[in-house]
Parts: C-alpha cells; structure tokens; sequence
C-alpha cells in the first residue's frame, strides 16, 4: 500500500523556527527529503528516519527537479509516511507545483504544512515590518530571476520583498530604476535571516550593488520600499511614529546608509 506524504515547510534558518505542526509531523516520517537551507539540527526531530538529501548538488536544475518528483513518488509507492522537507514555506518559490502533480498523477495523496517564509524571517531579524499603517499597505513576494536566467524587477506593490537576487544586485538596482522605482527608495538586505549569524545593511535603489560583498555567498532577501524604511527615518504622512519607542539599536541607521548591522547575538 502506498504512504503518506507531508509536505513540510522548515522555516527559514534555525530549527526552532519549524511550526509545532511541523515538528510533529516530521517525528513520524520514515523517510525524509531535505533540501539544502533546511538546518541539520532538524534530525533530532526524526533520528530513525532515512534522510535523503535532494539538496543543490546534483538537483538544483530542471533535471534535477524530474528526478527529485520520480525519488518522492518512489519513496511513496514503498510505504510508510514521506516528508519532503522544504525551506521556508513549501509554497513560495519551492516548486511544490511540480511535486504536488507527481504525486497526483500516481494518485497519492498528501498534505501541506506551512512553514515561515524568508521574507517573513528578514522582517523579524531587521525589525522592519512589511506593513505600514498608511504608506505600506501592501506586499509582494517577487523573484528577480526569470526562467531564461535574465533579471526582471517589478513594482506592483508598496512593498516589494525579492528572493533569489543576492548574486546581481547591481543589475536589481538598475532594473528596479528602469521598474520606475525612485533612486532614493529605500532598500533593507538580509542574509541568512533567522540564523544566528544574519546580516543587515541599508541601501537605497541607486546604492543596493554596495550589499553584494557584505552578503556573498549567503541567501538574500531584498526588501524594497515602504518595509524598508528604517522606523526612525522620516515618514511625511505618519508624523506619529516617534510615539511608537524608543528606536532599536539595530536600526539607528538611516535609510540610504550602507552599514550593515548584525541582527543577532553572535554565535557562542
Ligand atoms: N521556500 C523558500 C524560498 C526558496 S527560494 C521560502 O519560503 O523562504 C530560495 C531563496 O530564498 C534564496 O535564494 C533566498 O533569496 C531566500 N532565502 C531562503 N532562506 C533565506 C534566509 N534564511 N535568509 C535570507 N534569504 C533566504
């Protein structure tokens, strides 16, 4: 008889940012399939299961997408209860819609457990919220990339959160400018959000290429916009906001100031 499988989102970077749901759920699994941001630690949720890593070497193309749906549909015909392991949240850039359609097409049946998503986890690590009363009232997940490998950006909302375009900033800021973003908007970058070792810095449109050296090599969230406008930096419309506190350390930092900021404690 087939199993089961449960699609579940990990969350962004450390382990305890997997939902009780998740965890749970993950203790049952015979057999999991990670991906590669999903944290190691999240073994000790299921130590007797078979953990498969379908991670970026090996299955980070197309191809390696054909393979990964035929690994899970296999695994599933064997039996037993499937995880398949996503970072962040399975539905957000995680191609679910390939695998959900795998596992129809041979008629299993499956669930999905959301999990945070990046753009979620940057908001918390640089405290700056998507949302703004009055200037930031709405948000879109976006990515830069398009399938040809060209850069696209986009500006459909106040708030515009980029995955996946931490390797060409200079090209984003030149494509958010031609988007008809101004150059002096505000652009907040955080890599590795949700780790112990995040980092923040503040750009704006024109400036965001200076981010690349500082977040080499790590994953990017790219937050443009009315979210990313540091709390104390001017805001014409909500004159209000000083009553809010006392700004953050964190956040003394003007908008349109490219210094980065470590958003956590560092690690022991
Ligand atoms: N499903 C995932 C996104 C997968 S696409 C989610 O919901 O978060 C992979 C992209 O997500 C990376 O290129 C990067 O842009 C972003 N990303 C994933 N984890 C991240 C993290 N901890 N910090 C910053 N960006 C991250």
């Amino acid at each position: 008889m087939a199993g089961r499988v449960i699609f579940i989102g990990a969350g962004p970077g450390a382990a305890d940012l997997i939902t009780l749901r998740g965890a749970r759920l993950l203790a049952q699994a015979d057999v999991v399939l990670f991906d590669a941001l999903t944290d190691t630690a999240l073994r000790d949720f299921a130590p007797r299961a078979r953990w498969l890593d379908v991670g970026k070497r090996g299955f980070c193309d197309s191809t390696g997408q054909t393979a990964i749906n035929a690994l899970l549909v296999k695994c599933a015909q064997e039996g037993g209860t499937v995880v398949r392991l996503k970072g962040g949240d399975p539905s957000v850039f995680g191609r679910l819609e390939e695998e959900l359609h795998a596992l129809s097409e041979v008629g299993i049946g499956c669930e999905v457990v959301p999990g945070v998503t990046a753009a979620i986890a940057a908001a918390a690590s640089s405290q700056r919220p998507l949302t703004r009363r009055g200037t930031g009232r709405s948000v879109s997940l976006a990515t830069a990339m398009t399938r040809s490998g060209d850069l696209n950006a986009t500006r459909t909302a106040d708030t515009e959160v980029f995955y996946m375009a931490g390797k060409q900033l200079a090209s984003l800021s030149r494509q958010l400018m031609s988007a008809t973003w101004p150059a002096d908007t505000p652009v907040s970058v955080v890599s590795r959000a949700g780790w112990p070792d995040a980092l923040h810095s503040d750009h704006t449109v024109r400036t965001l290429a200076e981010a690349s050296v500082l977040h080499a090599g790590r994953p990017t969230i790219v937050t443009v916009g009315a979210g990313a406008r540091a709390l104390n930096s001017p805001l014409p419309t909500e004159p209000s906001v000083a009553t809010c506190g006392e700004p953050l350390k964190s956040m003394a930092s003007p908008a349109g100031d490219a210094r980065p900021t470590a958003t956590s404690k560092p690690e022991p």
